[in-house]
C-alpha cells in the first residue's frame, strides 16, 4: 500500500503522523511511504531521517495526497485540505467530527474512508489512541502548575517540593483517571503533598495501592472539595464523564476560599472544564486571573511538547496502521472490533451514530 504522511498545517501543530521508526516498520512490510518535505521537523525528525529508513520525500502536500492510498496524520484536515482527500482514500487521524459540521460534510463529499483515532476502542472499551495525550497532559499539568506558582508570573511564590525546613506545596487533583494519576505521579516525585479525589472507588483503591504515602485519596464530594481548596496551592482538573460535559466541581464563589496566587490547571477544558471560571486558552497566552487565582486552561497541552507527543501517539497508532496497510481497511476492521469503532465516515455515509446525532441528522 502507498501511505502518505503530510505536514500538519493547522496553526501551531508541530506533531507529525509517523516517526522514522514507524516508517521503518511499514517499509519492512513492503509498503511505500511518502513523507512531505519538513513534515517531521517540528517534532525533531528531519527528511534525511525518513529517507534513511526508505521513505520517499515529496515536495508538496498535494503530491502526498495525490499519490497515497492511505493518509496518516495527527489533526483533522482543515479547509485547505478538504479538496485533497480522494475517493476511496483511507484517512487515519483525530477527526472530532461532532465539533465541525463543515469537516463532516466535506469528508462525506470526498467519498473517502475516515477512521478516527478518538473512537478506536480496545478490549476493555477504553480509548487507546487518546490515552497517550492524557498521559502527556497529566504530567505537563504539574510542570505548568509549578511554573505558574512562581511569584513573577503572579503565583503564590511556592516551590512545590519545599526545601529542608520548609514544608512542600499542596496539590489537589480532581479525577483519578489517566490525567489524574500521571499528575499525581509527577507531583509526588517533586515531593509535593498530594490529595486526589474521584467518585470511582476502584480508581481510588488503585491509586492508594501504587502511590507513595504522601498521595492521599479521598472521595470526591462538594464538601471535600470545599474543604481542600482552602489549603491547597495547585488544583488540577482531570475529570471526565464519557460523552458529556465535565461537571463544574469548583464554582465561581469557591475561588474566594482559595489562597491568592493559588493556581488551577484545568486539563478538562476540552470538555468544557471542571471549574466554572474556565475558558479555553492557548500556548501563546495560557493564563488568566480571577479573584487572584491563576487559571491555566490550554486546550491542546500536548502541542507544546511535540517530540514526546508524536512518539507517544505513534507508539499506539502504529499497530493499527500496520493492520490497515497489510490487510486493507475492510478486513482489518472486520477482524478487530475495536478498530471498526474508529470508522466514522465510509464512502459518503456517516456510520457513527453520535456524529449524526450531534448535527440533528436522522440516524
Ligand atoms: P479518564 O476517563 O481516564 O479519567 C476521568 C476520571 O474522572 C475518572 O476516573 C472518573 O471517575 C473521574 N470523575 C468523574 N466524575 C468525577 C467527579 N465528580 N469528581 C472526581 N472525579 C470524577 O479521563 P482522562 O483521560 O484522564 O481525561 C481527563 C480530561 O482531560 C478529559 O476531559 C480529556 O479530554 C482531557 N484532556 C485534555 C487535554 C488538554 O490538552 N487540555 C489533553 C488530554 C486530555
Amino acid at each position: 500500500m502507498k501511505i502518505g504522511i503530510p505536514k500538519e498545517i493547522k496553526n501551531n501543530e508541530n506533531r507529525v503522523g509517523m516517526t522514522p521508526a514507524g516508517v521503518f516498520e511499514l517499509i519492512k512490510n513492503n509498503h511505500t511511504v511518502y513523507v512531505q518535505s519538513t513534515a517531521g521537523e517540528g517534532s525533531g525528525f528531519f527528511d534525511a531521517d525518513y529517507e534513511n529508513v526508505g521513505a520517499t520525500i515529496l515536495p508538496t502536500i498535494q503530491d502526498v495526497y495525490a499519490q497515497s492510498d492511505m493518509i496518516v496524520k495527527v489533526k483533522e484536515p482543515i479547509e485547505e485540505e478538504y479538496p485533497l482527500v480522494k475517493e476511496n482514500q483511507v484517512v487515519f487521524t483525530y477527526f472530532h467530527f461532532a465539533s465541525s459540521e463543515a469537516l463532516t460534510l466535506a469528508m462525506l463529499k470526498s467519498n473517502a474512508v475516515c477512521i478516527a483515532y478518538e473512537t478506536v476502542e480496545d478490549d476493555e472499551g477504553t480509548l487507546p489512541l487518546l490515552t497517550p495525550m492524557s498521559e502527556v497532559a497529566g504530567r505537563m499539568a504539574i510542570q505548568q502548575g509549578a511554573k505558574y506558582l512562581e511569584k513573577p508570573i503572579k503565583g503564590k511564590g511556592i516551590l512545590l517540593g519545599g526545601v529542608p525546613g520548609v514544608p512542600p506545596g499542596k496539590v489537589l487533583i480532581l479525577g483519578a483517571g489517566v490525567v489524574g494519576i500521571q499528575a499525581a505521579k509527577m507531583a509526588a516525585g517533586l515531593g509535593a503533598h498530594v490529595t486526589i479525589l474521584d467518585v470511582n472507588m476502584k480508581r481510588l483503591r488503585y491509586v492508594n495501592d501504587i502511590m507513595p504515602n504522601h498521595v492521599v485519596t479521598e472521595f470526591s464530594s462538594e464538601f471535600n472539595i470545599r474543604k481542600h481548596i482552602k489549603t491547597h496551592d495547585l488544583v488540577i482538573g482531570g475529570v471526565l464523564l464519557k460523552g458529556a460535559k465535565a461537571p463544574k466541581l469548583i464554582t465561581r464563589d469557591m475561588l474566594k476560599e482559595m489562597h491568592p496566587g493559588a493556581v488551577i490547571v484545568d486539563v478538562a477544558v476540552d470538555q468544557g472544564g471542571c471549574i466554572e471560571t474556565t475558558k479555553a486558552t492557548t500556548h501563546e497566552d495560557p493564563t488568566f486571573i480571577i479573584d487572584d487565582v491563576v487559571h491555566y486552561c490550554v486546550a491542546n497541552m500536548p502541542g507544546a511538547v511535540p517530540y514526546t507527543s508524536t512518539v507517544a501517539l505513534t507508539n499506539v497508532t502504529l499497530p493499527y496502521i500496520l493492520k490497515l496497510a497489510n490487510k486493507g481497511w475492510e478486513v482489518a476492521c472486520k477482524e478487530d472490533e475495536g478498530l471498526e469503532k474508529g470508522l466514522n465516515i465510509v464512502h459518503g455515509k456517516c456510520v457513527y451514530d453520535e456524529i449524526a446525532e450531534a448535527f440533528g441528522w436522522n440516524v
